[in-house]
Order: C-alpha cells, then structure tokens, then sequence
C-alpha cells in the first residue's frame, strides 16, 4: 500500500494565502488530489491553532482528522469518493509549521526558513510558548523570528527530541539554507552542531533530486518535495510518496530520517517524490525580471554575475547555485537514491490541450469531471493508461499526459520570481487541435 504525502501548507493566517485555506477546503481538495496525509502548515498561530485543536481529533498516534461535524457536503458538481477504496482512511493532518529566521552570523545577513514537524499539541503549546518570548507569532502563519536557525532548532529539538527541522525550499536565492543571497555554503555552517539533528531537507520547486544528487554533502540527506501553497487548488503540487500502512507520526518521521537508507522492513518508507519540472520553478535560472534579464549559468558568469541592462548584480537562481556548490557533474549521483517523477498539475496541462487559459470556465469544467470520473488528480497524472484516458477524453489530453509522463515537453526557466512557461505542444499541433475541435 502506498499514501502521498503533501507536508508544507499555509493556512488563511498566513501572508498573500487565499481565505479558502480552511481545514473544510482543504480536506475537499486533498480528496480532488489523491492527497492523503497533509501538514497543518502554521500551528504557531494562535488562531489556526485553535482551529486545529477545535476541529481535529486524534486519529493515529501523532496524526489527526476532520471532526465528522466539520465536513462539508461536497456540492457544486463534485463526486468525490472517499480514498477508502484504495485501502487508505480519509485524510490524516500532521502537525508541521514554517518559520522564517533572519539574522546575522558571520558579519552577513542570513534569511533562512525552517519548518518543524511536532508530534502532539501539547509539544507545539510548550514551543509556541517558548517563540512568544522572541517575536510575534500573530503577525502571520509564517512568522519572521529575529533568532539563529540553529538556536530555534535547539528550541525545537529540546522540547522534544520527536520534533523534525527541516529547511524549507533550500535553494531559493533569499529564505533558504542555500540560498544565494543570505544561505550557506553547508548545513554545517548553519547548524554547528546540531547539524547531526538534520536529516532531511526540501528541495523546493525550483530544484529536484537529480540536480541536489550532485552535492554528496546531501548524500546522507533526505531530499522530499512538498507544495507550499497558499491556495487548495495548488496542494500536492510536488508531493512524497511513502509505502505501507499509515501508521503514525513516528513512523513517517522514521522514514524521512532514514530516506533511501531505511531497510525494507521499516513500518514506512519514502519510495519516491512527485516534483515540478525544476525549470518551471520561480527561481530556477539567474536574472532580473524588471529588466527582463534571463541567463542560465554559463551566462551569468559570463557577465560577471552583474544585470547588462542595469548593472546591478542578478539575483543568482537554484541551477547556479547547486553549479557553485556541487563536487559532481550534472547526471551523476549518489549510490542510494529516492526515485522521483516530474509531473505539470493537471489544470495546466488541461489548459495547453484546449488551447485555453487554467483558470477559465472550460478548462474547470473538463477538470471536474475528469476528477469525477477517475476518482482523483493524482491517479489520472500517474495510474490511468493511455488507452482509457484516450477513450475518455481524447486524444489530445492523452498525448499531453503521456508526453509530461515522458518528460518531453519544452519550458522557458523561471528567474528572479517568475515562473517558467510550459510548452507540451508546438504551434503548429495546438492549431490542428483547435482545427478538428472546431469540425467537432
Ligand atoms: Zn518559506
Ligand atoms: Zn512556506
Ligand atoms: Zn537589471
């Protein structure tokens, strides 16, 4: 048996998130995605975590699930089932939160964001109570700390040694432990010593596996891939695939410890990651978006890491930094390794094979009842054959799907805060589609 696992949210509490991201909403999407287990994200704010406390109850040791009363009837067209006939319950919440630390080490600004992962309300009340002391947990599900990533985890882990850290989205250039701009060049040199603590990092959507591979720094590191989305309809959008029985919260964090070096008999084991197609991430390529710079590596030093049409210096993306920091050349890798796919959501590619924007009426229309008729997102990305989805839904989003399955599709890089633009057909196709839709 296997369940997907989307660990890194942001409640309605947090900065530029939509007011729908509600537990109701998001166990209803988590259903449309085929997610089933989902991170709280922010339960250091006070309000969300009265939310969660209100509207949770214990499932698993560790994991919780939407009280009966708060469910919401399913209405506007959706026929979702439960995951029940897979063998997995409805969903399960784990307690996870993301912080942003910034501070000064070294004589440089540091920016770096961590998530925790807590194993009970009653850990997440003692830390909570503990970052009070510090900054304002109010502010924003996100909250900005003026503290040491390395001091909060030694917060974390000395309230209870179940907590997880975790760096979130390493390698975007100004909040993450890699960053270009206020990172590290190591793990070590954020967490001194308690970098034996960090076991397991998230690559984020402007990098995947294959290109952080290259670091054998990270070869005893777990590599997972989370969302972080501030809207229901973008959950899952990279996620984490784990093999046997939804067990309890220790169990996942035993396998995240361990990643590909568990041993088969482990309750849990992360098996593969779902992921973006790293150049359509915000940050994937150097350059400046208000002078409409793009470079890749080669470029970017070429100019000697300074904008052509403004001389300030770029803003240094995820494929130049892991170039900086790498001691392998691009397609090698470490002897033991978590597989991944590179998947496009759904309603993008939806959008590409009826020539159409995502957020527009036709595009929702074929999504819904494609979700209505295969049960979930995930399994019509990853399970449903080519025969079915042809005989279903013709041939053009038969063709798309195999070819995003494949990895043959084309993307202009995301720079600087923008993200990349996907191609799954050329012109020429997209006009012979819109041809014969048209005689239809
Ligand atoms: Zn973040
Ligand atoms: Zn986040
Ligand atoms: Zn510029």
């Amino acid at each position: 048996m296997k369940f997907i696992v989307d660990f890194h949210i942001h409640s309605k509490y947090s900065r530029a998130t939509s007011r729908d991201m509600d537990l109701e909403n998001l166990d209803k999407w988590a259903k449309i995605k085929g997610i089933n287990v989902l991170g709280t994200g922010d339960f250091t704010h006070p309000l969300w975590l009265k939310e969660l406390k209100t509207k949770l109850e214990p499932a698993e040791p560790g994991l919780f699930k939407l009280r009966r009363v708060n469910k919401i009837k399913l209405n506007n067209g959706w026929h979702l089932t439960n995951n029940s006939e897979n063998g997995a319950p409805e969903l399960r919440y784990i307690l996870t939160s993301e912080l942003s630390c910034i501070y000064s080490k070294k004589n440089k600004t540091r920016k770096v964001h961590l998530m925790i992962f807590a194993p009970s309300f009653e850990v997440v009340e003692k830390f909570n109570a503990h970052l009070g002391w510090i900054g304002n947990l109010k502010a924003d599900g996100r909250p900005i700390l003026g503290i040491d990533a390395k001091e909060l985890a030694k917060i974390a882990l000395n309230i209870s040694p179940e907590v997880l850290v975790v760096p979130a989205h390493a390698w975007t250039p100004h909040f993450s432990v890699f960053g270009s701009a206020s990172g590290f060049d190591s793990i070590r040199e954020c967490f001194d010593d308690y970098a034996r603590y960090i076991s397991v990092i998230e690559t984020g959507l402007s990098s995947d596996p294959a290109m952080n591979w290259r670091l054998s720094a990270l070869d005893n590191i777990t590599l997972i891939s989370n969302s972080d989305s501030h809207s229901p309809h973008r959950i899952g959008r990279e996620a984490n695939i784990f093999e046997g029985k939804i067990q309890g919260y220790k169990q996942i964090i035993e396998a995240l410890r361990l990643g590909a070096r568990a041993p088969q008999s482990l309750a849990n084991r992360l098996v593969e990651t779902i992921e973006f197609f790293p150049e359509e991430g915000k940050y994937h390529y150097d350059g400046h978006r208000n002078c409409k710079v793009v470079f890749d590596p080669q470029e970017t030093k070429k100019h000697k890491g300074k904008c052509p049409v403004c001389g300030r210096p770029l803003t240094i993306g995820v494929m130049s930094r892991v170039d900086q920091l790498a001691d392998r050349k691009s397609g090698e890798k470490p002897v033991k390794i978590i597989s991944y796919k590179s998947l496009i959501p759904l309603e993008e590619i939806l959008g590409e094979a009826m020539n159409l924007g995502v957020g527009t009426k036709g595009v929702e229309k074929e999504y819904k009842e494609l979700i209505n008729k295969f049960g979930n997102e995930f399994k019509i990305l990853l399970e449903v054959s080519y025969q079915e989805l042809e005989h279903n839904c013709g041939p053009e989003l038969a063709e798309a799907i195999k070819r995003v399955r494949e990895g043959k599709v084309d993307i202009e890089p995301g720079y600087d805060g923008e993200y990349g633009r996907i191609k799954i057909f050329d012109e020429g196709e997209i006009k012979r589609f819109s041809k014969q839709a048209s005689l239809l």
